[in-house]
């Protein structure tokens, strides 16, 4: 495939004539430049000038038109990292009459979506910034289909995992660079600039210490959902009733190794009676691995990016993280955070080695492979002296690095112990019946009638039916939870109750006004919305 433009044949001078007539037009989504994604028609980019072009006329149209607010500090994140401040999107603004006067314009017939790539050497980074953005935002637009184009802008080269992005759509993606060679203004006719950030369950650290995100959106349908896209794209023939049961060590073969890997397999192998294999990265294609992973009863790796691969996992599975020495599990969590998202139905375990015996230190390697041989002797004696890294922001920590790139020695009775601990008998895919979890609707018809006994006593009599679609649901466990408020006060009486109906006569007062909130509950923890209150007067 070449980088030729022109599949769609356009007609240049209705184009160009349409592009000074009418100039840009924008509209976007969202309300800050972190959640905003922006539909353009005629959207240029000027190579020479390495700057997004929007042209003014009288039909040009920007939604939202925020003015100065645009550099306040950018129209929007064109990585799905949230407010990095090397991802920032923005356009300068020419009338439309500058035209004449500048390069003539190529013109990008596909529709394009116009993103960043953050991190395309780290397959975590590749999965979780990238592709699953990449394609949510594509399913988000329906004009972008798999003939739209894909445009990098970050500036890398392909990087090592190029052949992923390809499968998102049927039209090579281009990079900045390769923009050159196609002429010195482009004019995108119709593109998208943006990613959703609606899948990403992550945060690296820049501005407070890694962890899961705030407020985590995805769960385990959309993410395999996005495997199942992958998989038949990379060609990978499932065979679904492949009988043998297997345990995968994803091991990494340059730094952070296990250093008894063949030990550490025949145990796994003699503990669960499962054939136990290795994978890595340098060793297997993807789709390889993803074939093998896709039926594994359980994932064994080293803390590191390829335990993403934890995404193709088949539901029941077991996913195993190790962590080297002074590397407190709870601290570093994207896997966890996968592993255990609503729906994925993966069982997460963290090992760590607390043996200092055990671990192999690389004091004199560069800084970024973990060296700490520049830092002065104090730092280096306390960095050694510690038995855990503190809490640090992203990304040059030279302590977490030291750590992150030390070899283990796994110690193999205590790695089983911890397995043993959540895994009873054989790990492995369950064939599970489908857990999706449905919520109740409100309940319908609810009245309550007040009766007084004397000044001193009442009862309140409450009612409802049950919610509309419990009746095309076979619902394991129903209950109702029913607050009882005294009107005027901020406290309530909370019941749950098994039947559709109760008479309260504890704490009921004659002639007073009782708000009454009911609501369903399925199965303990599937908490429906409350029913419109009801007033009731004694
Ligand atoms: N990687 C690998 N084998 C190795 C070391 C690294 O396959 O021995 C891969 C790793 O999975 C990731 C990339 O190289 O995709 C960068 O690794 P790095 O250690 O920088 O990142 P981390 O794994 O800690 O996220």
């Amino acid at each position: 495939q070449s980088q030729e433009l022109s599949q769609v044949q356009i007609d240049y001078h209705a184009a160009l004539q349409a592009l000074v007539e009418d100039g840009t037009r924008m509209v976007c989504t969202g309300r800050m430049h972190t959640d905003r994604i922006c539909r353009f028609e005629s959207l240029c980019y000027s190579t020479e000038a390495e700057e997004f072009v929007y042209f003014h006329s009288n039909s040009s149209v920007m939604l939202p038109n925020l003015g100065s607010r645009r550099f306040q500090p950018a129209l929007l994140d064109l990585s799905s990292v949230e407010d990095h401040n090397t991802q920032y999107f923005n356009f300068v603004e020419l009338p439309a009459a500058a035209l004449k006067f500048m390069p003539k314009p190529v013109f990008v017939p596909d529709v394009a979506l116009i993103v960043n790539r953050f991190n395309p050497d780290n397959l975590m980074h590749v999965f979780h910034d990238d592709l699953l953005p990449i394609y949510y935002t594509m399913q988000q637009f329906s004009d972008l289909d798999l003939e739209a184009r894909l445009f990098f802008m970050e500036g890398w080269s392909e990087g090592a995992h190029f052949d992923l992005y390809k499968l998102l759509s049927n039209k090579q993606p281009l990079l900045r660079e390769q923009l050159k060679t196609l002429g010195r203004l482009l004019c995108f006719t119709k593109s998208y600039v943006g990613l959703s950030k609606i899948t990403t369950w992550y945060q690296y650290g820049f501005v407070q210490p890694q962890g899961p995100k705030a407020n985590i959106l995805v769960s385990g349908n959309e993410i395999r959902q996005f495997t199942k896209f992958m998989t038949q794209k990379l060609n990978v023939s499932l065979e679904e009733s492949s009988s043998e049961e297997y345990i995968i060590v994803f091991s990494r073969t340059i730094n952070r190794l296990i250093l008894n890997e063949a030990e550490l397999i025949l145990a796994l192998a003699q503990e669960f009676q499962m054939k136990t294999i290795t994978v890595s990265l340098e060793e297997h294609s993807f789709s390889d691995i993803v074939r093998l992973i896709s039926n594994a009863s359980m994932l064994v790796s080293m803390h590191g990016a390829q335990l993403v691969m934890s995404l193709f996992l088949p539901r029941g599975a077991t996913v195993v993280e190790l962590f080297p020495y002074a590397i407190n599990p709870e601290h570093y969590t994207p896997y966890k955070t996968l592993a255990t998202l609503p729906g994925m139905d993966l069982q997460y375990i963290a090992w760590q080695n607390t043996d200092k015996e055990d671990t192999i230190t690389y004091p004199d390697r560069p800084w970024d492979q973990g060296g700490i041989a520049h830092l002065d002797k104090a730092e280096q004696e306390r960095i050694i002296k510690s038995t855990e890294v503190p809490r640090h922001l992203c990304c040059r920590n030279p302590e977490w690095l030291f750590r992150a790139y030390q070899d283990t020695k796994v110690n193999i009775p205590s790695l089983i112990h911890v397995i043993r601990q959540t895994v009873k008998s054989k790990p492995g895919p369950k064939k599970q019946k489908w857990s999706g979890s449905l919520y109740p609707g409100k309940v319908r018809d609810a009245k309550c009638q007040a009766s007084v006994q004397g000044t001193s006593e009442a009862k309140l009599a409450v009612s409802w039916q049950i919610p509309w679609n419990l009746k095309y649901l076979k619902v394991r466990e129903v209950k109702y939870e029913v607050w009882i408020q005294e009107q005027g006060e901020n406290t309530y009486m909370p019941y749950i109750l098994s039947h559709q109906n109760h008479t309260f006569s504890e704490n009921i007062k004659p002639f007073t006004i009782y708000l009454v909130w009911i609501r369903c509950i399925f199965n303990k923890n599937l908490l429906g919305p409350f029913a419109d209150v009801l007033l009731c007067s004694t």
